[in-house]
């Protein structure tokens, strides 16, 4: 029974008795005075009830008794459940907008007249679009590129496109249309430039490497066509046979090349791996040109004892003498060479050959880590490397956190150096 039902029937019955016991007037007095005053709190509770919830500080309730109690106390959790559902749709709409704010990819929100309303900082940097001042304004009034006019206005979703010469910077980018709502669509977009001159440089490494292995490979062809053909003495048939070798050896060295940079490329770079004595390399290495040189240059080791660098022995071994055996083949008969290893400041190590061979000018030497980048001198395809040497030297050197320098002057020499970093001892 609830409490105004039981203050009711006390009031009805405290009137009765009033009426019996007194006259009637004053019963009646007594009970309206009564019911005047319970409508003057009434409406008094309902005044701060009301104010109370206009009022942001409404989580503490005021000093109440029966039904107000329990109206406050409901209140009070109804709007703790919706200021906490406020409050976690906030923290996602935040979480959501840095989201945006920090992907990679460009994301722009159009209406289906075209007309901007939305674009995250990405996007802004991308198509030089500023949030602020541009939205409103029509996306076609910003990019006018006639390809990209034509990819809006078909509409095509889902579908990409790249464009390559949007900004000054000659960035590629690629567009994505995308949709969002009945009257709305989603454009990102990416920069592809590093993809898009991946795949170039994809394309020319095939293109080289066929070129590479057919030119040997035409030559054999052509004299095992010979010996087929026609009837040749002794003599030549050996003279072909060399040359049939030669060209064999050199297709093998450049298959054995690029077997090893795709494996360079593959691996990660390492910095805390095995540790090599390198000054222990160099006496195998010396022993190796000498061999090699058979005396056609003077070759000098200058090694200090110990030096360790971080780096798997074999590859070393393969980076190193790709650089001896260059001055060996550069150098002119009668030539300096100097191999050198030895500890530099701060704990770093140098590897350094130096020759004082034909050198080469200034402008190739950026490019001589390239891929099959040879410099251009009369007969250098025919009697020297396979153009991926350096190439090699260079993925090396990435690989163990190793920097390679190559300073170099026509006429005068050249010297390549590897700088190491300094061992780390913490692993
Ligand atoms: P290759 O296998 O043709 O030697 P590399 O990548 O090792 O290819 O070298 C690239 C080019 O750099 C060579 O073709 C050569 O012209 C030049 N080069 C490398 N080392 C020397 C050097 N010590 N002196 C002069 N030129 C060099």
């Amino acid at each position: 029974m609830s409490r105004a039902f039981i203050f009711l029937i006390l009031l009805t019955l405290s009137t009765l008795l009033i009426g019996v016991t007194t006259s009637l007037i004053i019963s009646l007095f007594v009970c309206i005075s009564i019911l005047g005053l319970w409508v003057i709190y009434q409406s008094f509770q309902q005044e701060r009830f009301l104010s109370w919830l206009k009022n942001s500080s409404y989580k503490t309730s005021p000093n109440c008794y029966g039904v107000w109690k329990l109206i406050y106390s409901s209140a009070n959790s109804l709007l703790k459940k919706e200021d906490l559902q406020e409050s976690k749709l906030r923290n996602n709409l935040l979480a959501l907008r840095r989201v945006a704010e920090v992907m990679e990819d460009g994301i722009l929100i159009i209406d289906n007249n075209n007309y901007i309303l939305a674009i995250n900082p990405r996007a802004e940097r991308y198509l030089n679009i500023r949030q602020e001042q541009d939205s409103g304004s029509n996306i076609l009034n910003h990019i006018r590129n006639p390809s990209f006019v034509e990819y809006l206005l078909r509409g095509s979703l889902n579908k990409t496109i790249i464009i390559e010469d949007l900004s000054l910077d000659k960035k590629a980018l690629e567009f994505k249309l995308l949709p969002f709502d009945a009257s709305q669509k989603i454009i990102l977009c990416r920069d592809v430039t590093k993809l898009r001159k991946l795949e170039v440089e994809k394309k020319d490494f095939v293109a080289s490497a066929s070129h590479e292995l057919k030119t040997p490979l035409t030559v054999i062809k052509g004299y095992l066509e010979t010996v087929s053909e026609i009837e040749i003495n002794e003599v030549e048939k050996n003279r072909m046979l060399a040359e049939m070798l030669l060209q064999t050896k050199r297709m093998d060295a450049l298959i054995n090349d690029l077997l090893l940079l795709s494996k360079l490329e593959k691996s990660y770079p390492i910095k805390n791996n095995h540790q090599t004595n390198i000054s222990l390399l160099m006496s195998e290495l010396s022993k190796l040109s000498a061999n090699v040189d058979k005396n056609q240059h003077s070759i000098n080791f200058n090694v200090e004892d110990n030096v360790f660098v971080s780096g798997a022995e074999d590859n070393l071994r393969s980076a190193f003498w790709n650089l001896i055996n260059n001055a060996i083949i550069y150098t002119q008969k009668g030539g300096k060479i100097e191999a050198s290893c030895l500890k530099s400041e701060g704990g770093k190590a140098v590897f350094a050959v130096s020759d004082n061979g034909p050198g080469i000018e200034a402008h190739h030497i950026d490019k001589l880590t390239e891929r099959f980048y040879r410099v251009d001198s009369a007969g250098s395809w025919e009697s020297k490397g396979t153009g991926l040497g350096l190439s090699i030297v260079n993925e090396i050197v990435k690989k163990y956190g190793a920097s390679l320098k190559i300073e170099s002057q026509p006429n005068i020499g050249s010297k390549f150096s590897i700088i190491f970093p300094p061992i780390n001892t913490d692993v």
